[in-house]
């Protein structure tokens, strides 16, 4: 892993994704390392280096303390392009001194994140008065999680992690994006009452978008599960009922047990 310290010239840019209004990302590059990420395509870096560098933005809550005051508060998004409790998060806490500014300068922000290391941070995320907090789930199977997001924590870490952060009255919500596609339709109401028991109040999904790149490496990454790669196959290129139906079950559990989705 090549880790740079580097200096940033500007912290909060627009934002492309719905719902944010600004993004902040502390890092360029993200451990977590995850096969189908589209970040590599946004920030132009080859696919074969992403999870092998992270360039760490140390001036980055100095940069943000001057351009909060040049703003009017607006939802600042964290983070569009890496994720912002990485391992390196616990050296460098370039997420929490930014939320310290942002808490400060009481603008509303949004996390998303893979890594129950947002829990160091509820004392200042417990602060906000608008607050949203999702935790990433793209699949319940620990195996596969493995191969396609091989340095991001596990997923019954991420579930405790959800917990934890409902049970603190958080405005939370599992994010099923990219689900991937080996969930059954008649395994649906089981993944669910997975997701469901953590408290979240909504639930977000995305299918596996294949942006240029991303289906070589998830076809490389899964080349000796033959039979995981076949069905993802057919699921991304020949079948396209299958994200439409698996969301219309998603959705419709979500509603008869009063959960948002989205
Ligand atoms: S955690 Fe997010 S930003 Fe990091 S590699 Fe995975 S998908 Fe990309």
């Amino acid at each position: 892993m090549k880790i740079s310290e580097t200096a940033c010239k500007s912290a909060l840019s627009r934002s492309g994704i719905y719902g944010w209004e600004l993004v902040l990302n502390p890092y360029r590059g993200c451990m977590h390392g995850c096969v189908y990420c589209y970040a590599p395509n946004i920030i132009r870096r080859p696919r074969a280096s992403w999870g092998h560098f992270v360039d760490i933005k140390k001036n980055i809550p100095n940069i943000l303390a001057k351009e909060l005051k040049r703003r009017s508060p607006a939802l600042v998004g964290l983070s569009s392009v890496t994720d912002p409790y990485q391992e390196l998060e616990e050296k460098y806490k370039l997420t929490r001194y930014c939320l310290e500014q942002l808490l400060k300068n009481k603008f509303p922000v949004s996390i998303i994140t893979k890594s129950p290391l947002i829990l160091r941070d509820l004392d200042i995320i417990s602060k906000f008065s608008h607050s949203e907090i999702g935790i990433t789930i793209t699949t319940l199977d620990e195996r596969l999680s493995s191969i396609l997001e091989p340095g991001a924590p596990a997923i019954t870490k991420r579930l405790d992690g959800l917990t934890k952060l409902s049970n603190e009255g958080l405005n939370t919500y599992a994010f099923l994006g990219p689900l991937l596609p080996t969930l059954e339709p008649e395994h649906v109401t089981e993944f669910l009452d997975r997701i469901l028991a953590t408290g979240v109040k909504s639930v977000m999904v995305d299918p596996l978008n294949l942006k240029p790149g991303i289906w070589p490496a998830v076809e490389t990454a899964l080349r000796d599960h033959p039979n995981i790669k076949t069905l993802f196959y057919e699921r991304l290129f020949v079948d396209k009922e299958y994200y439409p139906k698996i969301f219309k079950l998603i959705r419709t559990e979500c509603m008869e047990r009063g959960v948002k989705f989205e």
